[in-house]
């Protein structure tokens, strides 16, 4: 299996990037309890045979404490002590809740992903960052705590819905915008449909996405500075994702939109660039607009963990594979929604 040991200052995670699922348990010594959910374990149910496994409802609207309290029962009732190993199976709402999960029971039980939708192989299960919705306010609760390992099964993706593909490659783009203008034009010479198609192109893209992904918490694990880059398209797309009940995916493809067009009026950002971008999102099926009630996505904005006093801290892009940290004054950001949606 190849190994890209990465040492975080927390902690050290290890990617095994072309690993089988079922290698798991040559990396766990002791119990091991599998956490996945329902679509995941309905389309490989032969491959969770002899597991002890606990099952969650798909769908963002279980990212919440109710769910993770669901779990601790039944990790009660699996008598799970602190020798105990979980592995959360699935895409971003199943690796943000076990690792949520893992993290808060007992004070804290190892645990490692195995990532199988595109979203969380290329951004959502690396890094640390666990947690769960309140409401509607997104990821408002929750814990940085690395993974011991992700392993990475391609083979999982056999199953994954056309549209979770085009989900993903909404944080594939975000990445080239903010740190790889190579990857960008890469992009636009290609549909999602020729990385479904060819495993070799899309390993080489997974592989780069975890190298910008794990390369930016490198630097800066606990988001002081650097890892807000990663925010980018998320101020605006966290705002609207459960106000609107959209797929992660597109709630940042609108977000993003958003922020080029400030990147625009404020950074000098070329409307050239903001239009490849735009033409991008919408050659990989992602949606670039959207009707809004702004009140109450400025309602949503002033929740933001990014806020500040009477500021914003929008991540804002210079040209198309260099971004900043921006702050914006409320009553600008109100002016620029009316203006924009
Ligand atoms: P998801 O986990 O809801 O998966 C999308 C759908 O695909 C679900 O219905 C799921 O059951 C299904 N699915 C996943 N893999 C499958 C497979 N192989 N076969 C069949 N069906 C499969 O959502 P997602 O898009 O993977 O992730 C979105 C979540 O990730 C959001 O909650 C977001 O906040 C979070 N996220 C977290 C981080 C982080 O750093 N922690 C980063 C980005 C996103």
């Amino acid at each position: 299996m190849k190994e890209l040991k990465y040492q975080f200052p927390s902690a050290d995670c290890i990617i095994y990037p072309d690993a089988l699922f079922e290698q798991v348990t040559t990396l766990v010594a002791g119990k091991l309890v599998v956490i996945t959910d329902e679509h995941v374990f309905a389309a490989h149910r032969e491959r969770f045979e002899g597991h002890t496994c606990i099952v969650i409802p798909a769908g963002e609207q279980y990212k919440n404490q109710a769910a993770v309290d669901r779990i601790i029962q039944e990790l009660i009732a699996a008598r799970a002590d602190r020798e105990t190993f979980i592995a959360g199976v699935g895409g971003g709402v199943v690796t943000d809740m076990a690792g949520y999960a893992a993290s808060v029971y007992m004070r804290g039980l190892r645990f490692g992903f195995v990532p199988t939708s595109i979203l969380a192989m290329v951004d959502a299960s690396i890094g640390g960052k666990n947690g769960i919705d309140v409401g509607l306010y997104k990821n408002m609760v929750g814990i940085i705590r690395q993974p011991e390992f992700i392993l990475y099964d391609m083979s999982l993706l056999q199953t994954l819905p056309d549209k979770e593909w085009v989900n993903g490659f909404a944080e594939i783009i975000k990445h080239a915008c903010i740190k790889d203008a190579a990857m960008f034009d890469m992009l636009e010479q290609h549909h999602w449909q020729d990385f479904k198609n060819d495993t070799v192109l899309l390993s080489a893209l997974i592989e780069k996405n975890i190298a910008v992904k794990a390369g930016v918490v490198l630097q800066d694990e606990f988001e002081k500075g650097e890892r807000k880059l990663l925010n980018f398209g998320h101020t605006i797309g966290h705002a609207i994702e459960n106000l609107y009940s959209l797929p992660h995916g597109h709630a940042v493809s609108i977000g993003m939109v958003m922020a080029s067009v400030i990147s625009e009026e404020i950074n000098g950002f070329p409307s050239l660039q903001r239009e490849r971008i735009t033409a991008l999102l919408q050659r990989y099926g992602l949606p670039v607009t959207i009707d809004t009630d702004n009140e109450k996505v400025m309602e949503m904005l002033l929740m933001d963990k990014k806020r500040a006093s009477d500021r914003i801290n929008f991540i804002l892009l210079s040209e198309i594979g260099k971004a900043m940290i921006q702050p914006i004054g409320i009553t600008q950001l109100r002016d620029i929604l009316e203006a924009s949606f």
